[in-house]
């Protein structure tokens, strides 16, 4: 079976450092194997999205050669499945609702389980929590190696509606990676310790878990995530050639210098390795050498 990959931004600014090399590692890993490649706009939350990013998105990986095999899917036109997906969980009794506001939960952030056996007096429904066991949930990362993590110890029972009434991250995720026939997810690590939450949903509604691959996220010297938030330079600006130069590199694939785009391409579909890619959850990466 060929593999599906796919990059899943979330419009909430532009195309930087950090977000290009979870598209140029999963456009790699799916294209250099003959898959297919997608794109998902994850604009599912309209009070964290920037205005146009989503367009400029799409037009700074065209910039860089890199172009969905299908149609963009767009969060924003799936919440009739999120909502089928959340009523078969209710249905099941795996998932209920909860009356817990943000400040009724521990430091600890792991829910109590306050909710699970019916609302307490008082209390109306606001979000739906999906229930969790008490057992070790493990994959094989195919960069990080084994992962293993127990949801019940980490995080508890977790949301999968917000408050607000949208599907939560994790269920919307899992709902479009099914829908797309996704076989390969690859992104940064800062989302590894969502995989398992993903993972316990695929199997509670039936879908198939693809495999996962999480690379180092881009740091500054002082460790801070190289990203939209801390203000690194969208990389519209910058010449492609050199981004992906760079991008390859920190991927572990050091390539030969001063190639055109296309050159690049060829080179790094001949030569990717996942296998090059550091186990490792964050790499520093001097932003002067972009
Ligand atoms: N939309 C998420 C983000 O931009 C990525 C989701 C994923 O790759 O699973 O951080």
């Amino acid at each position: 079976m060929k593999s599906v990959g796919r990059f899943a931004p979330s419009p909430t600014g532009d195309l930087h450092f950090g977000s290009l090399l979870a598209a140029v590692a999963s456009y790699l890993q799916a294209k250099s194997t003959g898959g297919q490649w997608l794109v998902r706009i994850e604009d599912l939350d309209p009070p964290r999205e920037v205005k146009g990013s989503a367009t400029r998105i799409l037009a700074d990986l065209e910039r860089f050669g890199m172009q969905s095999d299908r149609e963009v899917l767009y969060q924003s036109t799936r919440f009739a499945a999120y909502e089928q997906a959340l009523e078969e969980l209710l249905g099941s009794g795996q998932a209920y609702w909860c009356g817990c506001s943000r400040s009724d939960l521990p430091a600890s952030g792991i829910y109590p389980g306050t909710c699970r056996d019916g609302l307490p007096a008082g209390k109306s429904p606001r979000s739906v929590r999906l229930r969790v066991s008490d057992k070790t949930i493990s994959f094989d990362d195919l960069i990080q190696g084994r992962v293993a993590e127990n949801l019940a110890q980490t995080v508890g029972d977790f949301v999968i509606r917000r408050a607000d009434g949208i599907a939560a991250y994790q269920l919307a995720v899992v709902v479009d990676d099914a829908f797309q026939d996704v076989t390969e997810v690859v992104r940064g690590a800062d989302l590894l310790d969502s995989t398992a939450r993903q993972i316990h949903l695929q199997h509670c509604l039936g879908l198939k878990t693809p495999a996962y691959a999480h690379h180092p996220v881009a740091v500054d010297d002082s460790g801070k995530k190289l990203g939209k938030r801390h203000g690194s330079d969208p990389i519209a600006s910058l010449s492609p050639s050199i981004v992906l130069q760079q991008a390859l590199e920190f991927l572990g694939q050091p390539c030969p210098q001063s190639q055109t785009l296309d050159d690049l391409w060829h080179w790094a579909l001949a030569h990717w390795d996942v296998s090059g890619i550091a186990a490792q959850a964050a790499m520093p990466l001097n932003p002067a050498k972009i």
